[in-house]
């Protein structure tokens, strides 16, 4: 089957035109979710009903969000729910798209998961580099307000809900739950000893759910559809569509929802159009630059947590990076770990000290200038990291350098042997990740 006529979810409607207008959305089912919930359901109702799906949270951590919800205590008030739409990790851009194009399925989503937890005043904290979808989802929530889904006594259920929609700073780490909180508050976006968890003491110290663009979206699905038609989609571990985001080396780069479970190879061939220019594979990152890279024989694992794991790596966001045979892998691991070096944001040493030195060794090893341990060196620099940071950057910075040189050693080595005839010259305000 193509593409196109398989079953979706959120992508059901993302092409239809005009669907980021308010009648179009509703002309295509949109908010009748919302208006079944407040007139049929009780919150907790709702809640339940998404714990049953087996829905998991889709920025990566694929917690349930029935269960995380149900960790709120009731009695608490006031108690908040925070979407985190900071989406910053090279290679996934999912959340960007359905802000873009279908940003009132997220609305209807954040709505229900509000009103599921007894939250009267919710938070969507957008991505600073992302003022276009802050733009459009502005639009989206006033037109929801003229229609009286948001404010006091929203459709006459007497349920009052405001929603407040929040820029970032462009600071990756505020995609970690707890940055995001603190910047949130006006602090400096670092993120928090844990526990006390969100759930407990989260934003302004009450009780706060933070949950994904992408897993909020399936809500109104969940709700208008119920638990059963979510769970026909996906596996038993993980129920429902995901949508992968791929990028690199293919012919068709782009956003493709399918189930869980969906084998790599089925969305690199059949969705992606292949390895571009008829190449080789050389190597992917299933979820994101910050999993561990895998290399072609694992193309047939299925795109779940669990047998991406078995494979050696993360499913994460599911961020699909792909690279072809000719790809120079010294250089791509020189160039992530800058990245994540400029994003570690100098709470804890490790993280902070660590990545300087690993982008150091591997600047070197990239223009040629590498010496013999110096793999060892940054194998053994990486463990000091990953595991001994404050926050998950930590472990994300150290893994595609492992990874890389587990996959790939002898391309390090081969740098180190027989370095290029021709420098590769990287500007060092770029090394230093500026
Ligand atoms: Fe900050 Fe990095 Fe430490 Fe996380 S691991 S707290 S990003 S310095």
């Amino acid at each position: 089957m193509a593409y196109e006529d398989e079953p979706k979810i959120i992508h059901q409607h993302i092409n239809v035109p005009d669907i980021r207008k308010i009648g179009v959305y509703e002309a295509n089912g949109g908010y009748s979710a919302w208006r079944k919930a407040l007139s049929e359901m009780s919150g907790d109702e709702v809640l339940n009903e998404v714990k049953a799906s087996g829905l998991g949270g889709r920025g990566g951590a694929w917690f349930p969000t029935g269960v995380k919800w149900s960790f709120m205590p009731k009695p608490v008030f006031p108690k908040y729910l925070v979407c985190n739409c900071d989406e910053s990790e090279p290679g996934t851009f999912s959340n960007r798209e359905i802000v873009l194009k279908h940003p009132h399925i997220l609305l209807e989503g954040f709505m229900l998961g509000c009103y599921a937890i007894g939250c009267n005043h919710g938070y969507i904290y957008v991505r600073g580099e992302m003022m276009k979808g802050y733009a459009v989802l502005r639009q989206a929530l006033a037109e929801a307000r003229a229609r009286g889904y948001v404010g006091k006594n929203v459709l006459g259920s007497g349920f009052d809900l405001e929603i407040t929609l929040h820029t970032g700073a462009g600071a990756y780490i505020c995609g970690e739950e707890t940055a995001l909180l603190s910047s949130l508050e006006g602090d400096r976006g670092q993120p928090r000893l844990k526990p006390p968890f969100p759930a407990v003491a989260g934003l302004y110290a009450k009780p706060t759910s933070v949950n994904n663009v992408e897993t909020l979206s399936n809500v109104a699905y969940i709700i208008r559809e119920g638990a059963d038609a979510f769970k026909q989609y996906g596996t038993e571990e993980k129920p429902g569509m995901k949508i992968v985001s791929v990028s690199g080396h293919v012919n068709r780069p782009g956003n493709y929802e399918c189930p869980v479970g969906t084998p790599i190879r089925k969305v690199l061939e059949e969705y992606a159009g292949g390895v571009w220019k008829g190449k080789e594979l050389k190597g992917f990152y299933p979820g994101g630059s910050s999993t561990p890279m895998l290399g072609p024989d694992k193309l047939d694992t299925p795109l779940a947590p669990k047998a991406i794991e078995a494979a050696g790596s993360i499913l994460g966001t599911a961020g699909l990076c792909i690279f072809d045979e000719d790809t120079d892998i010294v250089h791509v691991a020189a160039r992530l770990i800058r990245f994540y070096k400029h994003e570690s944001c100098g709470k804890c040493t490790p993280c902070r000290e660590g990545n300087d030195w690993l982008v150091a060794v591997l600047r070197r090893l990239d223009e040629g200038r590498g010496k013999d341990g110096d793999l060892d060196m940054l194998l053994d620099m990486a463990g000091n990291i990953a595991g001994r940071s404050f926050c998950l950057l930590g472990d994300a910075a150290a893994a595609p350098v492992v990874s890389s040189i587990k996959e790939f050693r002898a391309d390090f080595e081969k740098r180190i042997t027989n370095p290029p005839d021709e420098k590769i010259f990287i500007p060092l305000s770029i090394a230093n990740g500026h």
